[in-house]
C-alpha cells in the first residue's frame, strides 16, 4: 500500500537510505515482531521498532513496574509504578506510533505460547526463558535476536539456525546453564548500557526485515562499557547441540 503524506514524512530519514529506502519501510510495515520482556531490554528495543514503523509489535511480560527499575527502563516514569510493564509500553508505542498494530500479553512467556512475530526478541533476563525461545525460534524457523546485559558488559547474537542451516543456535553457544550464571538483580547493571543493548536489537531486527548489511548471524557483539570497546566473537554451529544438530 502507498504511503501517505504524514507516512513519507514520519519516515523520510529511512526512505533516503539506500539501504532501507522505499522497498526496506514498506517490508518494515509488513513485518511482525514479538519481543519477550518490557524491561530494560525490550522497552528501547520496542520503541525503536514502533518508531520505525514495524507493522504489528508483540509484547510479554507479566511484571509490574517498580521504583528500582526507573534507573534504566526509560519508558516508564514514577506514575507507572505498580503498573504493568506491557501494557504501559503497549502505550507508549501507539502514542509514538498510531499505525504499528500494538498486542500486548501480561502473562508470563511459556513453552508452547504462540508468539506472533516471525522476529522473536530476546530481551528477558533468565537463562530459562532464552533456552525455551531459543528452541522454539529453531523449531518454528523464526530469527532470534537476543541480547544481555550485566554490570558493564553487554552482548548481543543473532540466531537463525532455524532460517540457515549453517547458522548456530543459542544452545550451540550456551549449551547449559551456566555455574556461573549471574542476574542483573544481585550484581548490578549500568542503565545506559541496557539501552545501548536493547537499540542494538532493533538494529538488528530492522537489518533482518530490510535485508540491509549483515545480521550479527554466527557473531557476538560484546560491548565492554568500562573500556570503551567492543569486539565480535564467531560462533560456530556445535554438532553435538541438543537443539539444532542435525
Ligand atoms: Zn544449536
Amino acid at each position: 500500500m502507498a504511503l501517505t503524506a504524514e507516512q513519507l514524512d514520519r519516515h523520510k530519514r529511512h526512505l533516503l537510505l539506500k539501504e532501507i529506502g522505499g522497498p526496506g519501510v514498506q517490508k518494515l510495515r509488513a513485518a511482525k515482531v514479538t519481543i519477550i520482556g518490557a524491561g530494560a531490554l525490550g522497552g528501547p528495543c520496542a520503541l525503536y521498532l514502533a518508531a520505525a514503523g514495524v507493522g504489528e509489535i508483540e509484547i510479554w511480560d507479566d511484571d509490574v513496574v517498580d521504583r528500582s527499575n526507573l534507573q534504566r527502563q526509560v519508558q516508564f516514569t514514577e506514575a507507572d509504578i505498580d503498573r504493568s510493564k506491557a501494557e504501559i509500553l503497549g502505550d507508549r508505542l501507539q502514542a509514538l506510533n498510531p499505525d504499528v498494530k500494538v498486542s500486548v500479553q501480561t502473562q508470563r512467556f511459556a513453552p508452547g505460547a504462540d508468539l506472533l512475530g516471525a522476529i522473536l526478541i530476546d530481551a528477558t533476563d533468565n537463562f530459562e526463558t532464552r533456552f525455551a525461545l531459543n528452541a522454539l525460534a529453531h523449531e518454528s524457523g523464526r530469527y532470534l535476536v537476543s541480547g544481555a546485559a550485566s554490570r558493564w558488559t553487554g552482548q548481543i547474537s543473532v540466531y537463525a539456525s532455524g532460517v540457515d542451516t549453517d547458522a548456530p543456535c543459542y544452545a550451540c553457544f550456551v549449551p547449559e546453564l551456566p555455574p556461573e550464571a549471574e542476574a542483573c538483580d544481585d550484581v548490578g547493571v549500568v542503565g545506559a548500557l541496557t539501552g545501548m543493548v536493547g537499540t542494538r536489537m532493533a538494529l538488528e531486527a530492522i537489518k533482518i526485515v530490510a535485508g540491509a548489511g549483515k545480521p550479527l548471524i554466527g557473531r557476538l557483539l560484546i560491548i565492554d562499557g568500562l573500556s570503551g570497546e567492543s569486539r565480535v566473537l564467531k560462533l560456530r554451529p556445535n554438532p553435538d547441540c541438543s537443539v539444532c544438530s542435525r
